[in-house]
């Protein structure tokens, strides 16, 4: 299998890549290759992990063409070509020779090569939830389309509560089998709640980026760690349930699980809830991905047995966490909302990282971004990626002084 890595030197990305070679080591069926993979402009760590690979990859991307020379300076990988920018992105994504392109760039900036894996009928392992919640209309109907010409991508979610529905879910041949028999009643996304599950309104107000980043049970990006804590990840989680399993807002639900143990659930219509449990531990989720349907022994370690569980689940304080609200109208509404809110959430956690708005500043700039934009329910791709601009001008501009 020849897989392209997008953003193989983040969180996401270097977990797949001791994915890639754990299944190279002991999948008989196949040969897992990184064919291609990008790291922004991660030069060292780019050609640590291309290095280490038997078969090397045949292209890196970088962002910028000082991050190129720089890795064609210090690597020995002859034969790998190196290219530059989104356009080379979006090439090894859609390159025919690759088979599965592991979508894990953090943000709106995944956008493109995550719809032109799609457009060119690859199986996309999804990270970049962003990509649903930015363009999650257009995704559907690219996947639409190359069903209809025989070229059927498929988007396979790597997000562990969306792996989990999808697992609980069960196979799609015989769920579509007997349609009438298996509908969903509810998804239930768990939430771990963040390193402010149990604080108040003025601790949270006062927190820190470091105290913000320190993330009780997973170890994720920056990004993604302070969307953990104001809620915002589980938002955009909500508005990637809309639209990975096409289902509306009104069949969503959140819980809290501090533990992390259940990833999430599914109700179905005789009121049967059934979970997929297993450590907080990346790996599992993105090697579902990679293999589906085949389930192949994997490096996450086994659940611990042998001490007493405590696995407890209680409903979100929507007033401490008021982006929930915010990710339900999103999921609600869809059009232009998603665009905005990303657009919005992004500016303002890099403002907060960078210590010039409040930690209770980011939501309510997401608020006030999508109450202040023109609605509009079927914008076009163009239009979603003005409105991102948009967004990002109006929260700088909200905190200019
Ligand atoms: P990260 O910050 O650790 O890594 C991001 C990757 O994107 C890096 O390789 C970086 O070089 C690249 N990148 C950043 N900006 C870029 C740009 N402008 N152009 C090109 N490449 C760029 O992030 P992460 O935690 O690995 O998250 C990646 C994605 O996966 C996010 O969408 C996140 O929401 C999602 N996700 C992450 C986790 C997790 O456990 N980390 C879990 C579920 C979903
Ligand atoms: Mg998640």
């Amino acid at each position: 299998m020849n897989v392209a890595v997008l953003g193989a030197t983040g969180s996401i990305g270097t977990a797949t890549i001791d994915v890639l070679h754990h299944l190279d080591r002991i999948d008989p069926t196949k040969t897992w290759n990184l064919w291609a993979a990008s790291g922004h402009r991660n030069v060292g760590l780019l050609g640590e992990l291309a290095g280490q690979f038997e078969r090397p990859p045949h292209q890196i991307v970088l962002s910028d063409p000082e991050s190129a020379a720089a890795f064609a300076a210090g690597t020995m990988l002859a034969k790998t070509k190196i290219k530059t920018g989104p356009d080379a992105l979006v090439e090894i994504a859609s390159a025919p020779e690759v088979d599965v392109v592991v979508a894990a760039i953090v943000g709106r900036a995944g956008l493109e090569s995550t719809l032109a894996a799609i457009e060119s009928g690859k199986r996309v392992a999804l990270a970049n939830k962003e990509t649903l919640v930015v363009a999650g209309s257009l995704v559907q109907a690219s996947l639409q389309k190359t069903k209809s010409d025989r070229r059927c991508a498929e988007v396979l979610p790597v997000d562990s509560e969306h792996s989990a529905i999808f697992q609980c879910l069960g196979d799609k041949e015989s769920s579509e089998e007997s349609e009438n028999r298996c509908k969903p009643r509810k998804l239930i996304l768990t939430a771990s709640g963040g390193p402010f599950r149990n604080a108040s309104i003025q601790q949270m107000h006062d927190a820190t980026p470091q105290l913000a980043l320190n993330h009780p049970t997973w170890d994720m990006g920056p990004k993604i760690t302070i969307d953990s804590a104001t809620m915002m990840n589980k938002a955009l989680e909500v508005i990637e349930a809309r639209w990975l399993f096409d289902i509306p807002a009104e069949s969503i639900e959140v819980v809290v699980h501090p533990q992390s143990i259940i990833h999430s659930m599914v109700e179905f219509e005789d009121g049967s809830v059934i979970a997929q449990l297993s450590p907080p531990d990346m790996r599992l989720p993105i090697q579902y991905a990679l293999t589906y349907p085949r389930r192949l022994p994997c490096e996450t370690p086994a659940l611990d047995r042998t001490r007493q569980w405590d696995l407890m689940l209680q409903p979100v304080d929507r007033e401490r966490f008021p982006a929930l609200d915010l990710g339900f109208e999103v999921a609600r509404v869809g059009g232009t909302a998603g665009s905005v809110v990303n657009a919005a959430n992004e500016e303002a956690v890099g403002l907060f990282l960078e210590g010039k708005i409040r930690f209770t500043d980011i939501v309510p700039a997401c608020r006030r971004a999508l109450e202040h934009h023109h609605f509009e329910p079927q914008p076009s791709l163009s239009r979603l990626l003005e409105l991102d601009r948009w967004a990002r001008a109006e929260v700088r501009k909200q905190y200019a002084t």
